[in-house]
């Protein structure tokens, strides 16, 4: 039997079969990403793109001179986004690939920051109390950005039946400090879209009464591989002049396995200069904005890849397709009596709901736990403050979740609501957790 090192590196080599085997069989013990609705990152691509894949896992995105051919596919893909983003000089495009949303997220933080510092020593104004104002609903990378580069976070809280965030208690928490908004292209909260558009009019208006003009960042992560096709007449992009930067996940709704983001400034104005490195240690002159130096290349490759591949109409397709799966199940949920419909799937392609108010012998929890069984993974979690009393579960309509495995899905789940009906007493309770951010 042979023994799996765990805790120190072992003294003596193996083959690399039984290295190989061992750690395949360890990985093999992660869940089925067939059965994950928890998650908003591909896991299916077309074979020509896993031979793509492996044909260039090698490169490094960082050695634009070894791999000037990558660094070009980047700037391809940079530019098709400034395209499908409306920037106003697209062929002429700011922006970068990154490792996600995250990095794209700090990246774009850091602009504001660094601008707003530029705009208020250049005025002779303290530069000692930068804000961001985003809503309650944010994803957890905007609570990091605000604590690793010390901004202060001023989320607006939910109210009501709404979640997330509106124009009409924004301005409360804005003021000269303030170094942008973020308004969010589907809350993973519950897939619903910010009113971009009346956020920026809401910015507009308090320019005119204040003198005090403050940015817009798009946190399009996964609204902007969805809305462009899905609802192409929503303006909430670059076509907004308030739009300073956004920012999206290639891996989520852009359809490339894990490890690409994609962040774009409206123009090179937005992106202060003095954020730019100039290295020359691998020969040339190459200009970077990124928290990482080395990093893998094959992910760009890939998002270049899907452009081809796909091209509008097929993204289209695709999209439609998860959207109109999201709109079945949304449908058939809010058909059974057990449980209260939240978001229905009509932004991104993601329903949330959450147990009606008479059921009281189990919850969303107990759903969620039971529904695992038959090896569904479905978060539930409670909504941010003030709404922290709801609690709901989310299922998150990816390419290749069929009407097939829809249907399949809610007969377990009608299966799942069935059986916690039938016990005999009420479920016991334990502590749940409270908060969820995926
Ligand atoms: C997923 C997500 C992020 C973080 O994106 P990663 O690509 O996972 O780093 C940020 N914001 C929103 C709204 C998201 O859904």
């Amino acid at each position: 039997m042979l023994h799996v090192p765990k805790h120190r590196i072992p003294e003596r080599e193996m083959l690399a079969q039984t290295a190989y085997q061992i750690v395949k069989d360890e990985v093999m013990l992660d869940g089925n990403a067939r059965f994950n609705l928890a998650t908003f990152v591909t896991t299916w691509m077309d074979d020509e793109a896993d031979r793509l894949y492996a044909a260039t896992f090698d490169k490094n995105m960082i050695d634009k001179d070894e791999y000037p051919q990558t660094a070009e596919i980047e700037a391809r893909c940079v530019r098709m986004l400034a395209d499908l983003w409306h920037a106003p000089a697209a062929a002429d495009s700011t922006g970068t690939s990154t490792t996600g949303s995250s990095e794209g997220c700090m990246l774009s933080g850091l602009a504001l920051k660094r601008r707003w510092q530029h705009a208020r020593r250049h005025a002779g104004q303290s530069t000692d109390r930068p804000n961001i104002v985003m809503g309650a609903n944010v994803q957890v990378v905007w609570e990091k950005f605000a604590n690793y580069w010390e901004v202060e976070p001023r989320y607006v809280p939910l109210e009501g039946d709404v979640f997330h965030l509106t124009p009409d208690r924004l301005l409360e928490h804005v003021d000269e400090n303030t170094i942008g908004v973020v308004a969010v292209l589907g809350s993973t909260m519950d897939g619903t879209y910010e009113p971009v558009e009346e956020i920026c009019a809401a910015l507009d208006d308090y320019e005119a009464r204040s003198g005090v003009s403050v940015p817009v960042h798009v946190d399009a992560a996964s609204g902007g591989f969805v809305a462009p096709f899905v609802q192409p007449d929503l303006v909430w992009d670059f076509r907004l002049p308030r739009v300073v930067s956004i920012q999206s996940s290639g891996h989520k709704f852009g359809l490339v396995y894990p490890g690409v983001g994609w962040v774009l400034w409206r123009d090179a104005e937005h992106l202060p200069e003095d954020l730019v490195f100039h290295v020359n240690y691998l020969g040339g002159d190459m200009p970077t904005f990124a928290l990482n130096f080395s990093r893998p290349g094959a992910q760009v490759v890939l998002q270049y890849f899907q452009f081809l591949r796909l091209g509008l109409e097929g993204f289209r397709l695709v999209q439609q397709s998860c959207q109109d799966v999201a709109l079945h199940v949304a449908r058939t949920v809010e058909a059974l009596p057990q449980f209260r419909l939240i978001s229905d799937g009509r932004d991104l392609p993601v329903v949330t709901f959450s147990m009606s108010p008479d059921v009281t012998r189990y919850d969303v929890f107990d759903v969620s736990r039971k529904l695992r069984e038959s090896g569904w993974l479905v978060p539930a979690y409670t909504m941010p403050p003030n709404r922290e009393d709801l609690a709901v579960l989310r299922v998150v309509v990816r390419n290749g979740f069929s009407h097939d495995m829809a249907g399949r899905f809610l007969r377990d789940l009608q299966a799942a609501v069935d059986w916690l009906a039938g016990l005999g007493a009420p479920m016991p309770r334990e502590q749940q957790p409270s908060g969820f951010h995926h």
